[in-house]
């Protein structure tokens, strides 16, 4: 993508709000956006069939309370097949071969005044399913939003817009945000001009929106791949999330209802290796891969069965060095790129689509324009604050656990041990996990 200053040749239409990403952060920010009454458009590099019917990828994600509170609120949760909502009730958290387990429970969770205790600290839903709902509360049915594949009038009637199929070719913001003609311009693929009062990029941790528009990011590459999968196995799992920092891989187990076909308990199995020990683990044939993973989780599941594909996700922890530029605000996976291993990433999507929405409707109540400066300003540091704990927190959880050297391993185990005896850690975890 380039930044690009020409004017364009073709067809030119302008929006409120131009989200690039039609991913599960862009398409929950259209979808909270709608109260607002604007014109807004979604670009997306893949086609419509693809955000509309989205393929299983093996993600299984951590939601916590906070983020399912929010999906209903904007319509996505009662999208979700009841059977795909898997709760997640403790979190266990293992070191090597030593059979202690820090445990996380639902009862460490911080009590509501109004629910009491929550009987989960979360739930674990597909990755897919998210999506599917997302899109599907952005166009219901009933066909009253404007969502169309494309629209070829300048001036587009509120409602949200999808251009699918269409990369961003090059994007622009002309003036400053005191300059009433300025505005953000992207050119697609095609060839069409989109301009808009503000952009928004959801374009993923390696956004290249918020690259062509010269914000720096910081980024960790782990030299790890990630590997997940769905597998049946004989051992129940009482809805416990494993994390089991072994020597040489990483492996966790989330909980997931049991299969629909056989009734076995069923898991999302995740498998954290050096990249390049990755690939002769995704070579294995079938058998091979269940006997393989049996072995490297010792047993303790008892025999593992694949039951659905195999993905693999290298592993790059990104963290901008801006949130915001002029007339652009970064969400979803664009704000913050977590490493997997907390279970933060769309959770902290969410989070940055609430705190968006929240300061452009203060924005509107004020009078002010949307690409405003100092609007973007408190969404910066609202969600810079919401995220960069986080965010730091994981990297230090990742350094801690990739030490092997006999000193660190003691570190490690007596790490568990403290943590589990000191209850006001173990209640923060639970916080961090319902999203308190
Ligand atoms: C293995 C794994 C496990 C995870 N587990 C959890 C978990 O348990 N809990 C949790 O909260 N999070 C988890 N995450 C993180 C979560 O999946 C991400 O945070 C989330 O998917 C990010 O959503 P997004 O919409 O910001 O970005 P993405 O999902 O990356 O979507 C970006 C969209 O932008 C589109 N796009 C990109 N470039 C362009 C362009 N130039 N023009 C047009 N369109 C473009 C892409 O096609 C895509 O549709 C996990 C991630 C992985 C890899």
């Amino acid at each position: 993508m380039q930044n690009e200053h020409a004017a364009p040749s073709g067809k030119s239409s302008h929006f409120d709000v131009l989200i690039v990403g039609a991913g599960p952060a862009g398409l929950s920010l259209a979808q909270a956006l709608k109260p607002l009454g604007l014109r807004v458009a979604l670009v997306e590099q893949s086609s419509r069939d693809s955000v509309a019917q989205p393929a299983f990828d093996g993600r299984e994600i951590a939601l916590t309370q906070h983020s399912a509170g929010l999906m209903k609120q904007l319509d996505m949760w009662a999208r979700l097949p009841t059977e795909a909502i898997s709760p997640l009730r403790d979190a266990r958290v293992m070191d090597g071969a030593d059979p202690f387990a820090m445990t996380i429970s639902h009862q460490d969770a911080p009590v509501r005044p109004a629910l009491g205790t929550p009987s989960e600290l979360g739930f674990l839903v597909g990755n897919h399913h998210i999506r599917k709902a997302a899109f599907e509360a952005v166009a219901p049915l009933d066909g009253d939003v404007l969502l169309a594949g494309t629209t070829d009038t300048d001036t587009p009637m509120v409602g949200t817009w999808l251009f699918a199929g269409q990369a961003v070719h090059s994007v622009a913001t002309t003036g400053d945000v005191a300059s009433a003609n300025g505005h953000a311009r992207v050119v697609l693929s095609g060839g069409r001009t989109l301009t808009a009062d503000l952009l928004v990029a959801a374009d993923s941790r390696h956004s290249s929106t918020r690259r062509a528009l010269g914000i720096a990011a910081d980024m960790h590459d782990f030299g790890r791949s990630m590997l997940v999968c769905v597998m049946t196995h004989p051992v129940p799992h009482h809805h416990a999330a494993w994390e089991w920092f072994d020597y040489g891989q990483t492996l966790a187990l989330l909980p997931m209802n049991p299969c629909p076909n056989t009734g076995l308990y069923r898991s999302s199995v995740v498998l954290t290796l050096p990249s390049s020990d990755m690939q002769a683990v995704q070579a294995l044939d079938e058998a091979s891969f269940n006997a393989e993973l049996t072995r490297r989780f010792a047993d303790r599941l008892g025999a593992l069965k694949l039951v659905s594909t195999r993905h693999v996700y290298p592993l790059v922890a990104v963290y901008p060095r801006r949130l915001v530029g002029n007339r652009l605000a970064c969400v979803g996976d664009a704000a913050c790129g977590m490493h997997p291993v907390t279970a933060h990433g769309f959770n902290l999507g969410l989070k940055s689509v609430e705190a968006l929405v929240a300061e452009l409707s203060r924005g509107r109540r004020l009078g002010r324009p949307l690409g405003d400066a100092a609007v973007l300003a408190r969404y910066e540091r609202a969600h810079w604050l919401a995220s960069r704990p986080t965010y730091l927190a994981t990297q230090l959880v990742t350094q801690i656990y990739t030490h092997e050297s006999p000193p660190a391993r003691l570190l490690r185990q007596a790490a568990l041990r403290i943590g589990q005896r000191f209850a006001p850690f173990r209640r923060a975890v639970a916080a961090s996990l319902t999203g308190a």
